[in-house]
């Protein structure tokens, strides 16, 4: 059973030598009876960047640390190969929290969701558009930014596995789109496969707020902020009068030891600006709703999502830390095996 662990914690940008491919024990394919488990097959493994904080000893997160030595976890898309809990049958398909190794014998089986095969939508999408990350687009732009029809938008990390879709929702809803991303490549996709109204690379940008004006002449009333830092200052230089930000992640901010300074906070008070971050499993309530509602959309074609796959456990250490200098071109996804 190859897996990847993690070797010892670490601080700042992750490297590929963080994780390691082991060759684990020749495993019985069989759940011991009275344990209740479900031992699954994993099909693909979800790169997310909060799995970065997972990686440090930094207690005072909203989710522990991976333990060293260990293989760590993260969203996975998986066949179940034998099952002792009533609930799951040998041959289904399920998504849920899985550990990155070729087989996975989980215990935690009430947060394993069960997925349907479909001619349309490909299994590896319910870690990306229909997992966690779409997820979190939908609820963090309809929950926390409330948006209204015309509204002026800015997504940073736009063509990434959460703001590719928030700019679709965007669209969708009736609003001006603005993406930033970190290629040419990712700034064409913007405009002409994903519908952003506007994209512009940040790297090209001395001045990120002298960027956001020229592309707001009328200012930013939502905010969605994958990046933090620099970004997140010059966004707030640029909201109009009670602009809403939707703090949903700080991917550039890698060491939390370094102080950040921001120069534009006073707009907060000048413009009533509502500055709030969240967590996608606030919301975990309406995910029926999103599942059938992105679904359709899909299926209509109003909406379309970008993947970034890499084949075999062995590739999982690059395409992770790809994550943080923008390696990845859409959701980024690990095929461990295929069905
Ligand atoms: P992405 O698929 O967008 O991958 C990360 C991207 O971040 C990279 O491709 C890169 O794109 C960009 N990036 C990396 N380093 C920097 C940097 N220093 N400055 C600016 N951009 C950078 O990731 P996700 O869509 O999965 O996640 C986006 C954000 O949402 C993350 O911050 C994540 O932690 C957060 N998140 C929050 C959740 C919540 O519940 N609050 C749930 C899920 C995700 P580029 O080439 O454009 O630089």
């Amino acid at each position: 059973n190859k897996k990847i662990i993690l070797k010892c914690y670490t601080n700042g940008t992750p490297l590929e030598t963080d994780l390691e491919l082991k060759v684990g024990e020749v495993l019985k394919l069989e759940v011991p009876k009275g344990s209740n488990g479900v031992l699954v097959k994993n099909l693909y493994l979800s790169c997310d960047p909060y799995m970065r904080g997972r990686m440090q000893d930094f207690q005072a997160s909203y989710i522990p640390p991976f333990s060293p030595g260990s293989a760590i976890e993260g969203f996975g898309v998986s066949e179940v190969v034998d099952s002792d809990d009533p609930n799951f049958k040998r041959g289904e398909f399920v998504a849920g929290i899985t550990n990155w190794e070729e087989y996975t014998l989980i215990h935690k089986t009430g947060q394993l969701r069960k997925i349907q095969q479909d001619d349309v939508i490909p299994l590896s999408y319910h870690v990306g558009l229909l997992g966690m990350p779409g997820f979190t687009a939908y609820a963090g732009f309809y929950e926390v930014c409330a948006p209204k029809k015309g509204e002026y938008v800015y997504v940073s990390a736009a063509s990434g596995a959460v703001g590719q879709l928030v700019g679709q929702l965007a669209k969708l809803h009736g609003c001006y789109v603005v993406g930033s991303a970190g290629t040419s490549q990712k700034v064409e996709l913007l405009k002409n496969k994903l519908g952003f109204d506007e994209a512009f690379n940040y790297k090209e940008e001395l001045d990120l707020e002298a960027a956001l004006a020229r592309y707001f002449p009328q200012g930013i009333d939502i905010y969605f902020d994958n990046v933090g830092g620099g970004m997140l200052d010059a966004a707030l230089g640029n909201m109009r009068v009670q602009g809403r930000v939707a703090v949903c992640g700080m991917v550039s901010q890698n060491s939390r030891t370094s102080v950040q300074s921001f120069k534009n906070m006073f707009s907060l008070i000048s413009k009533r600006i509502t500055i709030k971050g969240f967590l996608q499993s606030d919301f975990s309530h309406l995910y029926p709703r999103f599942l059938e509602e992105i679904t359709s959309n899909y299926k209509q074609g109003k909406i379309v999502y970008l993947e970034n796959m890499n084949d075999g456990l062995e590739s999982a250490p690059a395409a992770f830390v790809g994550l943080f200098s923008g390696k990845n071109v859409g959701k980024q996804v690990i095929r461990v095996a295929s069905k």
